[in-house]
């Protein structure tokens, strides 16, 4: 149950249920704006990593981090209801971190990162990764300001979830399917998965890797220093 996203509501009229959404989105854009013009002229790229709980988001940062840090400043915004275990995880990998328990609400929005990532003091030429609340549904609604939204499917999942939750993957830049190394034991087709997602957003990219295994984090690595290279120039041009 959400308490921002009107799914908890009950006894609220439409209309007021409708003026509520809009007046919630409407600011989270403003926000989303302003953190990413404040991006922008600090030159921090940043990745909003969105899936569902136990997808292996905080396993995939707990082990590029110490890869990245030799080329980067990297800062991590953690984002769960309760606990700051992921932050703990974090900070022992060595980086910069900060963690937002969002209570009853089911997604991180703009207006809260934005504060952050100025208690965080990221460095201007920063990485920063946003992990959003494990969740397939509400994050999708919330734009951060971030500059690519990457979401994970594990293969311990279902292959169908690129259709069942098509806004997540319609608003992504990049779909990592993960586990790859339990593929021989469970029922999940990577091509049919594959072909859900460009179903729904024919744009989006897809890499497999196997967030806990050094070289099975190649692609991805390969891929975000590609995006970050293309993100500086454009921003030095
Ligand atoms: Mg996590």
């Amino acid at each position: 149950m959400c308490g921002t996203c009107g799914c908890g509501q009950p006894e609220t009229s439409n209309s007021r249920v409708i003026q509520i959404e809009q007046d919630i989105m409407a600011d989270n854009k403003h926000h989303a704006t302003r953190n990413r013009a404040y991006f922008a002229k600090h030159h921090i790229f940043t990745m909003n990593l969105v899936s569902s709980p136990g997808s292996g988001k905080t396993t995939l940062l707990e082990y590029s981090l110490p890869l990245l840090m030799k080329q980067f400043p990297v800062a991590v915004i953690e984002g769960d209801q309760h606990t700051e275990h992921d932050a703990q995880r974090i900070a022992k990998a060595g980086a910069k971190v900060t963690q937002i328990n969002t209570g009853k609400v089911c997604h991180l929005d703009a207006h809260g990162i934005g504060h952050a990532v100025l208690d965080l003091d990221v460095a201007d030429n920063s990485v920063l990764f946003i992990e959003n609340v494990g969740n397939l549904v509400c994050p999708a609604l919330f734009d951060l300001g971030e500059n690519k939204r990457v979401v994970l499917v594990s293969v311990t999942e279902g292959d169908d979830k690129p259709i069942k939750y098509a806004d997540m993957f319609v608003g992504a830049d990049l779909l990592l399917i993960n586990k790859m190394d339990l593929l021989p034991y469970v029922n999940f087709s990577v091509e049919r998965c594959i072909d859900y997602a460009k179903q729904v957003n024919p744009t989006i990219e897809t890499l497999c890797i196997t967030a806990n295994q050094a070289d099975g984090l190649t692609p991805w690595l390969d891929w975000l220093r590609q995006q970050y290279c293309a993100i500086d120039e454009t921003l030095t041009a």
